[in-house]
């Protein structure tokens, strides 16, 4: 049994060496460290895990579904930091998601972006969300094709009550990175083809792209959020 305060300084070591990597990627890149923000991905860890990293100084963490979250916000409703949605949402679910979360990562079909936008008039709230886009075309993963991400976008932007931030992916896991960058490069791309075309608002700029082994050449190829679990919290299942 490893004691609290122990954990708590593996935690700081992990958050140290992920921050020196990021800062790292930035400047070979000539990016400001400014334009990248981390996320804590806390699903499957506990809530004291969880408190361990916020101590650490982590102020956005991540979920893959509603109920865990809402199960560790109950635990941790001291605790000053965001939520953020990074797993299918399912419709039936939006309601909630609505409730609870700040953003919203993982918006994969106009139904749900509408749902999404319908909630959100009801509850008074305006979501900031990204349109996950499937680059692999792996059908295990959710996600719209590339062909499609520009007509989403004009008919996701023009909803009232959510503001289309930008793109979200998770590319094929591969163990050469060289292999994953075409993937991050192609999420850029498209952001910015959206951009020209003028079809979205000035907010749209994020790019959320890059987990535990690939998030130096997400932010080498323009990534805004990274969302980092097993490098953060250890690995899943014991945490
Ligand atoms: C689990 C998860 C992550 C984090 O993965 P790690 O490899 O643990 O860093 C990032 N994004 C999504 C969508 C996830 O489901």
């Amino acid at each position: 049994m490893v004691r609290a305060a122990e954990t708590g300084q593996m935690v700081a070591g992990r958050l140290a060496a992920i921050e020196e990597r990021i800062d790292a990627a930035c400047r070979r890149s000539g990016r400001s460290r400014e334009a990248v923000t981390l996320i804590g991905v806390s699903k499957t860890f506990s809530a004291e895990s969880v408190r361990e990293v916020v101590e650490a100084g982590v102020r956005i963490l991540g979920e893959n579904r509603v109920q865990e979250a809402e199960e560790k916000m109950t635990l941790l409703s001291d605790l000053l930091v965001e939520w953020h949605l990074i797993g299918h949402l399912q419709s039936n679910k939006a309601r909630r998601a609505v409730e609870i979360f700040d953003m919203i990562h993982s918006v994969d079909s106009l139904k749900l972006a509408e749902r999404i936008d319908t909630n959100c008039r009801e509850a008074g709230k305006r979501m900031p969300v990204l349109l996950e886009v499937n680059l692999g075309g792996e059908e295990t993963k959710a996600g719209v094709a590339a062909a499609e991400v520009p007509a989403l976008c004009q008919r996701i932007a023009r909803l009232p009550n959510i503001e289309l931030q930008g793109l979200m992916t998770v590319p094929p896991f591969l163990d050469d990175l060289e292999a994953v960058r075409p993937f991050f490069r192609r999420l850029r791309e498209l952001r910015d083809e959206v951009r020209r075309l003028g079809i979205v608002g000035p907010d749209f700029s994020h790019l959320s792209m890059g987990m535990s082994h690939d998030f130096e050449t997400a932010i080498e190829e323009g990534a805004t959020f990274v969302r980092i679990g097993t490098a953060l919290f250890g690995k899943r299942g014991v945490g």
